[in-house]
């Protein structure tokens, strides 16, 4: 009994004739190839849409942006190899007509492409939306952070760098210290430190490169400096992510669509929601749409913003503040009337405010009954003052509408997390991105629109497969 045999290297094969017989006609290729070809590459903004009446000539950028879809729908997201592709893949061959264009050509395309990409991930939104493949009506928006090209050694804040300086100090003073011993016994510095003029040299020379970078930072005016890219941030510890960047995501919740994308250096997703989320529902084509989102996107000038864009949000409240940290009667145990802008505490007192028409430069006003908690028996579950202070904006009611929508429709908070695990879970895990390969906010962009083109082509193939999208395109 023999293993399965293989063919020998040297026999003659009876091939076929053409790439195009080794190419299955459900092959993704094929998409890719409908797809590009069918868009207007000049008004998207593509660079050398127009061959050079002389010179050299140039390769077509729609083979260049076939070739980047075909990379990132396969992890294979780096110009040298997708170069390697072309010489080996039979599939990037079939696509590519057997062009092989050098690593540099294909790494240019996408910096001076950057742009564009972003308008080709509309266009496949605009296709996904005539196969009826997005609800339209609810959007799921979360953010995500991934890794820029930026170490962590290479980013400061102000307080990192004067602990930087100060260590710098220190190590210098105490070199300082030992050249004026090893003086005053009249050895060598050498006889205590190997190298100490040198050591001191270095550090001086470090200690310089510190203050440059103060001064860089405070004539940027930003809180912190990333020295190998300089848009890079580094964000929350809990992200584990280091320096980089933040990710938000509009994913409509029929299909779990990526329905607008865009990549910020905001290390907070607070503020956030209603360019999302308004970008998303222009996208979709609709006048009106609704938005669930985290706690961390819980900002009352962003629900205004978005309840004027027409995007009805959906909040839920952030548990914080000292009432909850103390186990006191929370602000929601306070009713509020907007007639008699009064609030009825959970015992049955009004509390009225204490600025009477008007509102502080804050936007608030605060909520007072002095008598009432003076005698309160329940005081010692309210407040650890003399009396309980309830600070309300003057526009909250806005707050208190959204609170009544989640009341009534509280599984939208489980649509958002199923919504928005898929995306972010298949483009780390599955597509292998957790990080990015161009410096600069505008490339990284670039970048990351590939990416969640990629995403939704591979979505929709699972939906209408090949032919499906195939026949939209023609349709
Ligand atoms: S302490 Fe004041 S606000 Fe709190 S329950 Fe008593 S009366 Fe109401």
């Amino acid at each position: 009994m023999k293993h399965i045999q293989g063919t020998a290297r040297s026999q003659t094969l009876l091939l076929p004739e053409c790439v195009d017989d080794y190419v299955g006609p459900d092959n993704v290729v094929r998409f890719i190839e409908a797809f590009v070809d069918s868009l207007d590459l000049t008004t998207t903004g593509f660079e050398r849409t127009l061959p050079k009446a002389t010179g050299r000539p140039g390769y077509n950028p729609s083979d260049l942006l076939k070739l980047y879809i075909y990379g990132y729908l396969n992890r294979v997201r780096s110009s040298r190899r997708l170069e390697l592709e072309t010489h080996r893949n039979l599939e990037v061959i079939w696509l590519m007509r057997q062009l092989r264009p050098d690593f540099k050509t294909i790494a240019d395309f996408r910096r001076e492409n950057k742009t564009s990409f972003r308008k080709v991930f509309r266009e496949f939104v605009v296709l996904c939306r005539s196969l009826d493949l997005f609800g339209r009506e609810l959007i799921a928006v979360d953010g995500t952070r991934l890794k820029a090209v930026n170490s962590r050694e290479r980013n400061f804040t102000k307080a990192k760098l004067a602990k930087a300086l100060a260590e710098s100090d220190e190590r210098l003073n105490r070199y300082l210290k030992q050249l004026d011993d090893a003086d005053k016994d009249n050895t060598t510095p050498s006889a205590g430190v190997d190298n100490l003029d040198e050591k001191i040299a270095a550090i001086k020379e470090r200690r310089a490169r510190l203050e440059q970078h103060r001064a860089d930072l405070e004539a940027s005016g930003e809180d912190q400096i990333s020295l190998t890219d300089p848009d890079a941030r580094a964000m929350h510890s809990s992200s584990r992510i280091g320096i980089g960047y933040n990710i938000q995501i509009a994913v409509d919740t029929k299909h779990k669509l990526i329905a607008e994308q865009q990549v910020h250096n905001k290390v907070s997703d607070l503020g956030l929601l209603t360019e999302t989320a308004n970008a998303a529902r222009e996208n979709l084509g609709v006048d009106h749409i609704d938005v669930v989102a985290d706690r961390g996107y819980y900002k009352i000038e962003d629900i205004e913003n978005c309840e004027a864009a027409g995007v009805t949000p959906y909040v839920p409240k952030p548990m914080r503040g000292s009432a909850v940290k103390n186990g006191f009667f929370t602000k929601e145990q306070f009713q509020y009337d907007a007639d008699a802008d009064v609030l009825t505490c959970p015992v049955g007192q009004k509390l009225e405010p204490k600025y009477k028409g008007k509102v502080r430069d804050n936007g608030t006003n605060i909520y007072v009954n002095r008598q009432a908690c003076k005698a309160c028996e329940l005081r010692a579950r309210c407040t650890n003052a003399a009396f309980r202070k309830v600070t309300r904006y003057a526009n909250e009611a806005i707050l208190d509408r959204m609170a009544a929508r989640l009341s009534a429709k509280p599984e939208v908070l489980d649509q958002r997390r199923e919504s928005v695990e898929h995306p972010f879970g298949s483009i780390k895990q599955w597509m292998g991105q957790k990080d990015f390969l161009t410096r600069r906010i505008e490339n990284v962009r670039g970048e990351f629109s590939l990416t969640a083109l990629a995403y939704n082509i591979r979505r929709a193939l699972t939906l209408v497969g090949v032919d499906g999208l195939i026949q939209a395109i023609r349709a």
